[in-house]
């Protein structure tokens, strides 16, 4: 590829040699990863921040004080959420997963997108989007039945039949604590990794940018793709500051060339 400097072409080859001698590497991604899909991350020059402040939309607080406000983002944001598919680098990911050359995908993303993608083991940190939930009682609601709802109420916001509490989306907003068995098994999986492959993240988010630090104090090693530079950069073996669309792909192929130069021939 023209646009690829030679810099670049070494830095994935040394990638694809670390995924292809580890044992437990696995994947960190983060918005990102999609933004080639069409979902705009939430600190880029588009970001979703910019249109919808965090304080009115983004926090437990806002949804509680004003159901039918954050609603109203989340009818706008949603359309695109739902509508998109999975670019390259989520597909280069599943077939990494099918190479057994990652044990698992820990992703900040609620798009759903590396299971659209064929990704089998993913533990989403921050929730999904496809789940509904009362903040009352929990009874759970379809994406169809919410909307459906969402035509009925709309100056409430969508409530639970049971309990009249307002509906949530089962993303984590700020002021919520993330979902326990997802963290415990992403610590865990960090601290196991020898390899950690982290995708269009900017690390800034707590817990979660804390993960590649338990994998560097087990003495594992960080692979970090991300079109910006991120504070861990100096620590990591490799850096490529490039679109993940177009490097996981490069990365699979090089792999693949790899593979086949280390098999014997008959
Ligand atoms: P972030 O917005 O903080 O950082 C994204 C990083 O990806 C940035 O450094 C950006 O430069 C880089 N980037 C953008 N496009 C890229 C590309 N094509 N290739 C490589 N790098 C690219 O995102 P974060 O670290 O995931 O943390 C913020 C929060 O964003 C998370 O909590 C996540 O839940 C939420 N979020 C998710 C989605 C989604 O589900 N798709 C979208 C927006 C935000």
């Amino acid at each position: 590829m023209k646009i690829l400097r030679i810099i670049e072409k070494k830095k994935i080859h040394q990638a694809a040699e670390l995924l292809l001698n580890s044992k437990e590497a696995i994947a960190l991604t983060g918005a990102g990863v999609s933004t080639e899909s069409g979902i705009p991350d939430f600190r880029g020059e588009d970001g979703i921040w910019k249109k919808f402040p965090i304080e009115t939309f983004g926090t437990l607080e806002s949804l509680l004080k004003n159901p039918a406000k954050f609603w109203e983002m989340a009818q706008k944001i949603a359309p695109n959420l739902f509508k998109a598919k999975p670019n390259p680098g989520h597909c280069a990911l599943a077939e990494l997963e099918k190479m057994d050359l990652i044990k698992a995908v820990i992703t900040q993303n609620i798009d759903e997108l590396h299971q659209k993608a064929g990704s089998i083991i993913v533990y989403e940190v921050h929730g999904s989007i496809n789940r509904f939930n009362c903040l009352g009682c929990k009874a759970s609601y379809t994406k169809e039945q919410v909307y459906r709802k969402l035509k009925k109420e709309k100056k409430t916001g969508p409530q639970c039949e049971f309990c009249a509490t307002p509906l949530k989306p089962s993303v984590v907003l700020f002021g919520e604590g993330l979902p326990r068995f997802e963290i415990f098994q992403s610590q865990a999986l960090a601290k196991k990794a020898d390899v950690m492959l982290i995708v269009g993240s900017s690390l800034s988010v707590a817990p979660i940018c804390d993960l590649p630090l338990y994998t560097l104090r087990e003495k594992g090693k960080l692979i970090i793709v991300n079109d910006q530079p991120t504070h861990l950069d100096e620590k990591a073996e490799v850096v490529i500051n490039h679109k993940s669309g177009t490097i996981l792909p490069l990365i699979v192929e090089e792999i693949k060339k790899l593979k086949s130069e280390q098999e014997p021939i008959v």
